[in-house]
């Protein structure tokens, strides 16, 4: 028997702690007397900021280490997963890897009666409406918490990974035991809060675990493409289509790849007051995806099928309130918000300060030292009422 175990992350931000997840499952299994080993997706690498991630670990308590490397150690993913762990929930609204494999539902490798286990502040039924229909039963198990994000290749140590281990036995003990986990935590740190982490996760999650039915979810609405089989490799490979090389300003700005947008990237989307907009240019000098579109009226619209959500527009813009980072799970469609702007700037701008709420969001990427939660405040319309 093999239980498979695959850690949905968020590249370079999240690559330690996806790493560390795969790499401890392995010495606790090992611990309980099963063999066990851990790779990452090789096609991930080298990873881009934010893009989605995979780390596996497969654990068996019959096979020998040849048997088990044989049987999963030479495949691009993972065929289906008893448990799969997302570590920042807005990867439930697909991911699209840099490997590109099209976006993809995050519950697709979840196996029948597995478990799709997600790190989140959201109830169970807000998830549902991003996550893909599956044609079986599954559960869906959330672990309260937020993206474990810190900065470029920077771990933060805030218990996520401890909390993660306690999660995953509590929905699948046929992988790791608890007690395991908590021994593994006490000897290998010394460090009796890392223990108890593990066990509170565990007691929270068996009661934040729920039943999904094949009616729950919503019709996957991007296409999957179906990977080729190496024997059916054209001479030149399979590649993904580049942009066109030269610069060429069209109407609506920039050139483009149409085959990897990576909207998946993002964890926040920004928001734009366009009200409070003073034209400087700077957000659409500045966004490193190119993803601001001059309009005829000296505005910067958004593309949010193509921003990865780096905050750099937020940081850049020079009026305050103007551009603020939101949690993309706010979000259900990546529709122009220029164009709702122009339709009808009132009910835009009370859209926009519903979306934004009270916390403005930062993260000193590169210092690693973690999430700024500062509070906002409500500028008001700088347009004419109607
Ligand atoms: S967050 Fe802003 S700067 Fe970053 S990719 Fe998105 S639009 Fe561009
Ligand atoms: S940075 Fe802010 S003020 Fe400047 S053009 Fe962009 S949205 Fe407008």
């Amino acid at each position: 028997m093999i239980k498979r175990v695959e850690v949905n992350y968020r590249g370079i931000f999240q690559k330690m702690l996806g790493k560390y997840i795969g790499s401890d499952i392995v010495q606790i299994a090992t611990r309980m007397g099963k063999v066990a080993f851990s790779n990452g997706r090789y096609s991930d690498a080298p990873e881009r900021n934010g893009i989605p991630c995979k780390y596996f670990a497969f654990v068996s308590p019959d096979l020998s280490e040849e048997e088990l490397e044989a049987e999963c150690g030479a495949k691009l993913d993972i065929d289906e997963a008893d448990v799969s762990i997302v570590v920042d929930d807005t990867m439930v609204k697909g991911v699209e890897p840099w490997g590109w494999h099209g976006v993809r539902p995050i519950n697709e490798k979840v196996r029948e009666k597995g478990c799709l286990l997600v790190v989140s502040r959201h109830p169970h039924d807000h998830l549902l409406q991003f996550i893909g229909k599956k044609p079986y039963s599954y559960r869906l198990a959330t672990l309260e918490g937020g993206a474990s994000l810190a900065g470029l290749w920077v771990y933060k140590d805030d218990l996520t990974r401890e909390r993660v281990l306690g999660a995953l036995a509590a929905v699948d003990p046929g992988i790791i035991a608890i007690e395991a986990v908590e021994a593994y935590l006490l000897d290998k740190t010394k460090d009796a809060r890392r223990a108890q982490a593990a066990r509170e996760a565990y007691e929270a999650t068996l009661r934040r675990t729920r039943i999904v039915t094949p009616e729950e979810g919503i019709d996957w609405p991007h296409e999957v493409p179906i990977l080729p089989k190496w024997h059916e490799f054209e001479e030149t490979g399979v590649v993904v289509r580049s942009v066109p090389r030269g610069f060429q300003l069209g109407p609506r700005g920039q050139a483009r790849n149409d085959a990897f947008k990576r909207g998946t990237t993002k964890t926040h989307r920004p928001v734009v007051r366009f009200d409070l907009c003073i034209k400087c240019t700077l957000c659409w000098l500045d966004c490193p995806d190119e993803c601001f579109d001059p309009t005829d009226d000296g505005l910067f619209d958004v593309d949010y099928e193509v921003c990865v959500g780096c905050h750099k527009c937020a940081a850049v813009c020079p009026i305050p309130e103007c551009i603020v980072m939101v949690d993309e799970l706010k979000f259900t469609d990546d529709k122009s918000p220029w164009e709702a702007y122009t339709k009808s700037p009132q009910a835009y701008i009370e859209w926009a300060e519903l979306k934004k709420g009270k916390e403005r969001i930062a993260y000193p990427h590169v210092t690693g030292q973690g999430v700024n939660i500062t509070e906002g405040t409500t500028v008001p319309p700088k347009v004419a009422a109607v």
